[in-house]
């Protein structure tokens, strides 16, 4: 059974879904993961913080305006009667849950549970409208088996269990199920992180021992720079998982970056695939390199970078395990690390307060920090045995300031630290000095 993961945008109006039903048409069984129609989750998350804020005089205006989208959307998609009747009461259903969830006291489980609303929508849509093209589907909610434990990890046990067991009551060739949503060990409403759909294709495509997770959007695979600030970029047609685990963290929208980790684990290829060009290959994500030793270049935004310098750390031994320490009891996680004899200098990028956890780090020494800078990431196959890599990104960067260069932690990646104005700059001089574009 193959499992197709179909992102916001790609069921983001009736002829995009209409589309997505095409392509479901023609192959084998199919396990299709939906993340919510694009926008969605946003606008419910705006709902929970007026809820949380109290202010119920806007509320029923954001619930109405996102109800009537859906109501909108219900009657360009579907042209018999019967099955806009069908989807029209299904939304006003999920949506007057929506606000009895706003009732009452709003915590973290009521905002979770109005979040969840925005997949179940979607897949109760899909499978209305396979239903009026005579297409049977099965919807099967993924609250019944996708569950996390008490570190948030998926419960790799619960989730095979109970999805081998779901799966064996059917023999539809379409089963639809809801990304990003699942239980936790409580066994409440929760969900997989925002972004989190791929990472349930990739939880579900491990538990059935699928032979490919696909990945649909609606760009043609993981390009070798940001199309948003480089024009001429191209799709990279192969990666293995740590080059692709790396560009997902460091700025490539296109995949979340926990969703490399289940389909490694059990060596399963992850294809990202446009909706729109659907015979394009895009990107295959696997075991195998294809050789080519610079890959792609991304940037993560908003770090902040630390510098503790203290005289003591010179030749002393266990500076740095307490420096990290008080990282550690922040829980604040540490993205790159450069030291010298006397200082270290880290980024992270969390957007909590962080003073406190300064006010420790001082006691270790003089501590300097700088907001708004930019890291970007160089990803590929860096091996000792070929020199010269090194030499061409820097050579590529030769005009823009650096603030912190770390090579050697992977042989996937090497990451500069930059001020975030020098970021589009810095992303075009890579693209002309290592693409030859
Ligand atoms: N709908 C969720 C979000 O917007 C999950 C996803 O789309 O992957 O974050
Ligand atoms: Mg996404």
């Amino acid at each position: 059974m193959q499992v197709l993961k179909f992102g916001g945008t790609s069921v983001g109006s009736a002829d995009r879904i209409k589309h997505v039903a095409q392509l479901l048409m023609n192959g084998g069984r199919k396990l299709v993961v939906l993340s919510a129609v694009a926008g969605t989750t946003n606008a419910l998350a705006e709902i929970c913080r007026e809820l949380y804020n109290g202010n119920k005089e806007s509320l029923e205006p954001s619930i109405g305006q996102l109800a009537e989208q859906y109501e909108n959307l219900t009657s360009e998609l579907y042209t018999e009667e019967s099955a806009k009747n069908a989807a029209l009461e299904l939304v006003s259903n999920y949506f007057n849950n929506i606000r009895a969830f706003g009732l009452d006291m709003f915590t973290p489980f009521e905002e979770k549970a109005i979040l969840a609303h925005g997949e179940l929508i979607s897949t109760g849509l899909l499978q209305l409208y396979l239903e009026e093209i005579n297409t049977e589907s099965t919807l099967i909610s993924a609250l019944d088996f996708m569950r996390i434990d008490q570190r948030n990890e998926p419960d790799e046990w619960y989730i095979k269990t109970n999805l081998s067991r779901i799966l064996n009551q059917t023999d539809s060739k379409i089963i639809i199920t809801q990304g990003f949503i699942c239980r936790n060990h409580f066994g409440e409403i929760d969900n997989l992180k925002r972004g989190g759909s791929d990472y349930s294709a990739s939880i579900i495509g491990a538990a059935i021992h699928t032979d490919e997770i696909q990945i649909w959007t609606d760009i043609d695979g993981m390009h070798n720079n940001d199309p948003r600030l480089v024009s001429n970029t191209r799709p990279i047609e192969r990666l293995t998982f740590d080059e692709a685990a790396e560009l997902a963290y460091f700025g490539a929208k296109i995949l979340h970056p926990s969703s490399i980790l289940p389909a490694r684990k059990a060596n399963i290829p992850v294809v990202l695939k446009n909706t729109l060009d659907p015979e394009k290959k895009g990107t295959i994500i696997s075991n195998e390199s294809s050789g080519n030793s610079i890959k792609a270049v991304a940037a993560k935004d908003e770090i902040t970078a630390i510098k503790i310098k203290s005289d003591r750390m010179l030749l002393a031994h266990g500076f740095l395990r307490k420096v990290f320490e008080v990282f550690e009891r922040h829980a604040v996680a540490i993205d790159m690390i450069t030291t010298s004899e006397v200082a270290v200098s880290l980024t992270i990028d969390t957007k909590e307060d962080i003073s406190n956890l300064l006010e420790e780090l001082e006691f270790y020494g003089q501590v300097e920090v700088d907001t708004d800078q930019c890291i970007i990431c160089v990803v590929g196959h860096f091996l000792q045995s070929e020199p010269g890599h090194a030499a061409k990104i820097m050579d590529s960067l030769k005009t823009i300031p650096l603030r912190m260069i770390s090579y050697g932690g992977s042989k996937n990646n090497v990451s500069f630290l930059i001020q975030k104005e020098d970021k589009a700059e810095a992303l075009l001089a890579l693209n002309r000095g290592l693409f030859d574009l």
